[in-house]
């Protein structure tokens, strides 16, 4: 599994890591296998949230890391309706409770909300200090909101932004992820796989992925997520609540693309124009 510097965290952390989204709905114990076994592979970045089955994501987060905290880069969020400045404290208490653990490796404020940018980096600041969290970062956030994150807080504060991106969403490769690179912000991809929405065999964009899938005896969601990890700066976090899902996107790890392989999906799977709003599905 490749390894990258995450942002300014300095910490080298795989490019496919493992999404938990939905993951309390899956049959439990086999959620909690495939998490363990996405860990043995080498998918150490774990993303869950407060939001996530009302904190039931992160329980089940907290049972399948249970004895192997230290390997883990574990990523909560807080919500924008609980990211006041007191709020944000106590949101993270309750995550670290839940998830049975004294820190996180990177907290991440879900989306802008109501509350004062200022109010909520001055409790990821005062986290960051007490220990109880390593790195914080934000997620949907378009150039806007960054610039305005970074007149905040700084260079070399923001660890990442999270954000949609797969092959039928690219919109953020047009500003955020050259400004995040401008940075040295990690970008995270969000949904890499369409949340369910994957190019089907049979279709144009499908068959190109298969074509290329074939020639490296891969699949084509290995091919998915090398194209979109293709830039040093993008990490993406698929999610998978069967073991032969998540053996199939630890895969994606090794896989090298060519700049003929990069040049077909770009032409199957267009950029399309810039957008007003950053999509968030
Ligand atoms: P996704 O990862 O794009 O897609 C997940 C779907 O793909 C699931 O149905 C999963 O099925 C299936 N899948 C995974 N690997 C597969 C494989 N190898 N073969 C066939 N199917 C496979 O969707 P997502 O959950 O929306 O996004 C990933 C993560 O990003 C989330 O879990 C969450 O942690 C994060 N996220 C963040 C935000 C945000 O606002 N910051 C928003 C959305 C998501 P099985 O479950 O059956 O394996």
């Amino acid at each position: 599994m490749e390894l990258r510097k995450f942002g300014p965290t300095g910490r080298d952390i795989a490019i496919a890591g493992q999404g938990t989204w939905n993951l309390e709905r899956a049959d439990r114990a086999l959620a909690i296998a495939t998490l363990r076994r996405g860990l043995d592979l080498g998918m150490k970045h774990i993303d869950t949230a407060e939001m996530y089955g009302a904190g039931a994501a992160e329980e089940l987060v907290a049972e399948a890391i249970s004895g192997r905290r230290d390997e883990v880069f574990l990523v909560s969020k807080v919500l924008p309706e609980n990211a006041s400045r007191a709020g944000t404290l106590a949101a993270c208490e309750r995550s670290l409770a839940r998830l049975k653990t004294d820190r996180l490796d990177c907290y991440l404020l879900h989306w802008r909300g109501r509350y004062q940018l200022t109010d909520t980096i001055s409790a990821f600041d005062e986290l960051k200090r007490a220990g109880k969290i390593l790195s914080w970062g934000v997620s949907n956030f378009d150039i806007g909101d960054l610039e305005e994150t970074l007149a905040i807080a700084g260079e070399g504060q923001i660890a990442c932004n999270q954000v949609l991106y797969h092959l039928q969403q690219r919109a953020v490769e047009h500003d955020v992820i050259p400004w995040c690179e401008k940075h040295r912000v990690a970008v995270t991809a969000y949904s890499p796989f369409g949340s369910g929405r994957f190019p089907a065999a049979g279709s144009k964009g499908g068959r190109v992925l298969g074509e290329i899938a074939d020639e490296l005896r891969g699949t084509p969601r290995q091919v998915a997520l090398a194209f979109l990890t293709r830039r040093d700066s993008v990490f993406a976090i698929p999610k998978a609540s069967r073991l032969a899902h998540v053996e199939e996107n630890a895969g994606a790890g090794t896989l090298r693309l060519s700049q003929a392989d990069l040049t077909r999906i770009d032409e199957a799977f267009p950029r399309g124009s810039r957008r007003r709003e950053l999509p968030m599905s």
